[in-house]
């Protein structure tokens, strides 16, 4: 190949939390292949989403701005696909485009997948066996069911294209697996893992939400009590302790969980044995992430949306032989709205200005810059959201702190219930409490802290151009 820019190869997972990760150093399985990327390449300890749910996760990759500014702020504001993103200024600049898989930014003439030469995605959530996807094509597409399992069927699509692609020219290809969102249907291939075997227990699955934001108790998100009968494969028992509960169910769903994970390891591992086999390892950035976190029965929950750690953290392991020194760690901040600018650096396409994520190619070479940020700022929009009744928030998290501001308010947003609730701070310290099981806002030793913090969120918001909750005035 004459164009010596590098192939970008993106795989995603939706909900696949980095404590369930081997080179995270996860307690309750392995994953060998997703090992394979962190040993060759370099592991992100401090990787976070700006917004922990799916749709606007993804649309803060696709673009590289925060929610506010690309208006996909909860789950019910589908993407508008005329939106500038990455991949279409790659392919403008001759690089081959394709995406197969989870999707989740809506369907349809307006919403559908652009700036791909091929896709192929899943509508809405999509299925675990025998899927149904929307094919490139006019009109949004068209339909058909293919027999599988959706994890197998998904890099089968992402290979084949590699088949077919023009290999004189570089390519962005991505590949977005489905899994391991719940409900969880694990492949026969996995059915028996773990069967006679106890997961050990996070030690935070009995949390009773004493000393935190009335939020966290407001949550539907309890393993067990919040469940339905697809989470677990079992009807929920109505007669049993609230604690017995938690562990019982936290048994039957993280099983499902680690076996539809273990699908996925698989088949990143074909990934890299194609790569290898094809002489693309070297000038191949492959990188491995999730939308966003997951609580594995942390604070006694399931799903995510919360800005505490599990939620808020995105795995994140990169590959690239000519720029990553093999089994490097770093520490420092990087967010999903940091994609896009980086794939655009390390094509050599110029960043447009209106994207707000920074290009982190220096942290791949070892060398952050002295002014690489220190703060992110994140913000939950989806107040009173009908299955998980979760508060609406905005933070900021630091090296040793998190301050979050629970305003409490559905201000009118899609997909969100007007519940009125009296706002509430929470500060954590990460450092002494890494758990986040104190909240410390009102302790007199951190008032300094907190008058930091608070300059230093509203910094960053005007930074970012959002709006401060007009309630939060200090
Ligand atoms: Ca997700």
């Amino acid at each position: 190949m004459n164009d010596n820019r590098p192939n970008i190869l993106f795989i995603m997972s939706d909900d696949h939390a980095a404590h369930a990760m081997s080179c995270y150093g996860s307690r309750i399985n392995r994953t060998p292949q997703l090992d394979r990327i962190a040993n060759d390449g370099m592991r992100f300890d401090n990787c976070f989403c700006t917004n922990s749910i799916c749709t606007p996760s993804r649309a803060g990759i696709l673009t590289g701005t925060y929610n506010h500014v690309n208006g996909v702020t909860t789950l019910a504001t589908p993407m508008d696909n005329r939106l500038t993103t990455y991949p279409k200024l790659l392919r403008e600049q001759g690089y081959q485009t394709a995406i197969f898989g989870k999707w989740h930014l809506g369907i349809g003439p307006q919403h559908c997948p652009t700036g791909f030469d091929d896709w192929a995605v899943l509508p809405g959530q999509g299925f675990y066996h025998n899927p149904e996807f929307i094919f490139k094509g006019p009109d949004g597409g068209s339909r058909r069911t293919i027999p599988g399992y959706v994890t197998d069927l998904i890099t089968d699509m992402t290979m084949s294209w590699m088949d077919k692609r023009d290999p004189e020219k570089p390519f962005c290809l991505m590949c977005h697996h489905k899994a391991p969102h719940r409900p969880w249907y694990p492949d026969e291939k996995h059915d028996a893992m773990y069967l006679n075997e106890t997961i050990p227990e996070p030690p935070t699955l009995q949390d009773d939400y004493a000393n935190r934001a009335a939020a966290a108790a407001e949550a539907h998100m309890r393993v067990g009590v919040h469940m339905n009968p697809l989470d677990i494969k079992a009807d929920i028992p109505n007669n049993m302790p609230e604690a017995e509960l938690r562990s019982w169910a936290y048994q039957r769903y993280i099983k499902d969980y680690l076996r539809v994970v273990a699908s996925i390891d698989d088949n990143v591992g074909r990934i890299l044995d194609y790569l290898d086999e094809n002489g693309l390892t070297d000038n191949t950035l492959i990188v491995y992430t999730s939308d966003q976190g997951f609580f594995l029965g942390d604070h006694g929950w399931y799903d995510k949306r919360f800005m505490y750690e599990e939620s808020l953290r995105m795995p994140l392991i990169m590959r690239y032989p000519r720029e990553i020194r093999p089994g490097t760690i770093n520490k420092d901040i990087v967010l999903n709205i940091d994609f896009a600018p980086l794939f655009l650096d390390l094509a050599g396409v110029p960043v447009p200005t209106e994207i707000q994520g920074s290009s982190f190619r220096a942290l791949l070479q070892g060398s952050p810059p002295d002014d690489w940020r220190r703060a992110m700022y994140y913000r939950y929009w989806m107040h009173g959201d009908q299955c998980h009744n979760t508060t609406a928030h905005y933070g900021i998290r630091t090296l040793r702190h998190k301050l979050i501001y629970y305003y409490a308010d559905a201000l009118d947003q899609p997909g969100t219930t007007a519940r009125p609730m009296t706002p509430e701070w929470e500060l954590f310290d990460l450092e002494k409490d890494p758990c986040e099981m104190n909240n410390v806002i009102n302790d007199p030793a951190y008032r300094q802290t907190v008058i930091e913090l608070k300059t230093e969120l509203h910094r960053l918001q005007d930074e970012v151009g959002d709006e401060r909750y007009p309630l939060d005035t200090d």
